[in-house]
């Protein structure tokens, strides 16, 4: 299917590695030029080349952390017109309810709901001006049905997707179309360090807890990068124009609901 997006520009954060990576990947295949984002330089300098020469489009790296306004500043800079935003940072480590105090909380909502809000607050009014643009958050299934060890990213989430909710239908009478991806258990460093923390709390190994995790879903599997970033491209294509402020599980059917 053509994506109808070849020769536009993409800010994709948080695109070295994973979820990101697959979004960019994808979004490169369309035609995409980036400007991707990450904090380690060294791996996203090496993920730019190679998705550069994969797919013959400009990408351009900017290695910073998303979720301070430098950061931002940093990106905006160097795209500052996107005609399309994929928002994405790494998310907040697990615990107990009783763990977490202010500062926990304060990171959390920095990375994972004022950044992508002050990003698309940046971005938005150029889309507007064009009357074209496409915005895909990527938050979690803990929105639909919450995680409980992962307290801090159920909160900053449900902050993000309150805020698309609303401002979603603000811009779409514009052509601009702002939804959220909503991975379950994706096999990233992320789905590792959770393995790793289910291992830990159980006395089991890496594998036992993996199988563990699998078994609770319904396809028996993780999903890949590829699979998550095949849909953020559509989202951000010429065909998706009327999904506005949809908030779209990958999860392999893990949230049990009818709707
Ligand atoms: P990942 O494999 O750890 O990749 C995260 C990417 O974001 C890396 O490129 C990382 O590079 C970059 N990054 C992290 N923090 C950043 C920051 N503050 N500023 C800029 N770049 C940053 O994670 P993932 O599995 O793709 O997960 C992506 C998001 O989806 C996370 O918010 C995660 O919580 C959420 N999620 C993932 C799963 C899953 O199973 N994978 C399930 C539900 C939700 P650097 O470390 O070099 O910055």
């Amino acid at each position: 299917m053509d994506l109808g997006i070849k020769g536009k520009t993409a800010i994709v954060c948080g695109a070295s590695k994973g979820l990101g990576r697959g979004c960019a990947e994808a979004l490169a295949e369309a035609g995409v030029n980036l400007v991707i984002n990450a904090r380690t330089e060294s791996t996203l300098i090496e993920a730019a080349e190679a998705i550069s020469a994969k797919y013959g489009v400009s990408v351009t790296p900017v290695a910073c952390d998303i979720s301070t306004a430098e950061g931002q500043a940093k990106v905006l800079a160097a795209c500052p017109t996107p005609d399309i935003l994929v928002n994405n940072a790494g998310g907040p480590p697990p615990g107990m309810w009783s763990d977490w105090d202010r500062d926990d909380f304060i990171k959390a909502l920095d990375a994972n709901m004022l950044a992508p809000i002050a990003l698309m607050k940046a971005v938005l009014p150029s889309m507007i001006e064009k009357g074209w643009g496409r915005v895909v958050n990527i938050t979690s299934q803990s929105v639909k049905s919450p995680i409980a060890v992962l307290g801090l990213s159920n909160s900053a989430r449900a902050g993000l997707t309150g805020y698309v909710g609303g401002t979603s239908r603000q811009v779409a009478p514009h052509g601009v179309n702002i939804n959220n991806l909503l991975p379950g258990i994706h096999a990233t460093d992320r789905a590792v360090s959770l393995d790793k923390g289910v291992s830990a709390a159980q006395g089991i190994s890496m594998e036992e807890a993996a199988a563990q995790r699998m078994e609770t879903i319904p396809a028996r599997r993780y999903g890949t990068s590829a699979e998550f970033g095949a849909m953020c491209a559509f989202l951000c294509s010429q065909h998706a124009g009327y999904i506005v402020g949809q908030n779209i599980l990958l999860d392999g059917g893990s949230v049990n609901s009818t709707m």
